[in-house]
């Protein structure tokens, strides 16, 4: 991946982070993005060859600026990683609508306005990889996580239909769907809960944010050139 570059949103920890690790370790020059200056500034440390840009996905302001700024230090972004999500649980009956625009802002609207932030330059290159990071539950649905859901099943949209308008450009969109993961997004999460998700999971871990960064690298990877449009579950067979 020597001579690409490639902005990872929501690189400040968690599976972004292993993310931009996994895709500097492969030679490419990495943009990590997120709102926590201090975070990012600690995590570009660790990794050679790496830059951040503070980015908070829920303005559009934010992004113009974010990726104006990534463009002006690296020059073009060959890869783009749509990483970064929140959560804000309940069940629909109850959910605040400010909870329910707060997730789609976020994790949907976000994305799309910075997949357009990079789309000019990859048609102009002839090259290009964009890989949304979905989930699980995008696929099968979750109680209480309406908002969460919907806007993680309209990144699989999203993914399918950009995958169309842009094969001619030779640019490919995929997604990751990851089953359940280690990082401070699942933390909270009971014991009990945990047990019982475990019993769901055929080969019998939890995930690590490695597992979706392996992912990550190949999709955006020469090798991954004929694939677009690709949801790729990630899930230890928790989901077939
Ligand atoms: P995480 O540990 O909570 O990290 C989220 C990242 O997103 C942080 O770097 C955070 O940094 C950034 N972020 C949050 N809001 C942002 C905003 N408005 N603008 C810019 N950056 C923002 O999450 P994770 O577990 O690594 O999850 C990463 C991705 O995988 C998410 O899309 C998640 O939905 C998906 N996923 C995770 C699991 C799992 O089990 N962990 C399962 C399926 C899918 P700041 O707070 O500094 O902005």
């Amino acid at each position: 991946m020597t001579n690409r570059t490639a902005l990872v949103t929501g690189a400040s920890r968690g599976i972004g982070l292993a993310c931009a690790r996994a895709l500097a370790e492969s030679g490419a020059r990495v943009i990590l993005a997120a709102r926590n200056r201090a975070k990012l500034e600690e995590a570009s440390a660790q990794i050679p060859n790496s830059t951040w840009v503070e980015l908070d996905l829920s303005s559009q302001d934010s992004i113009k600026a974010a990726f104006a700024q990534a463009l002006k230090d690296v020059g073009r972004i060959d890869i783009l990683v749509n990483n970064a999500a929140i959560t804000k649980d309940g069940l629909a009956l109850r959910m605040k609508k400010d909870d329910w625009d707060a997730v789609i802002a976020t994790n949907l609207t976000g994305a799309f306005l910075a997949i357009q932030q990079v789309l000019h330059g990859m048609m102009k290159e002839r090259w290009g990889r964009i890989i949304n990071i979905s989930s699980i539950v995008g696929e099968t649905g979750n109680p209480g996580q309406a908002n969460y859901v919907a806007s993680k099943a309209g990144l699989i949209g999203l993914t399918k239909s950009l995958a169309q308008e842009m094969a001619s450009r030779n640019i490919t969109v995929n997604a990751i769907a990851p089953g359940f993961i280690e990082t401070d997004m699942t933390a909270a999460l009971s014991d009990d809960l945990k047990s019982k998700m475990l019993e769901h999971i055929p080969l019998k871990r939890f995930g690590r944010a490695e597992d979706i960064a392996a992912a990550v690298r190949f999709l955006a990877s020469d090798e991954a050139g004929y694939i677009t449009g690709h949801v790729l579950d990630v899930n230890g067979g928790m989901y077939m």
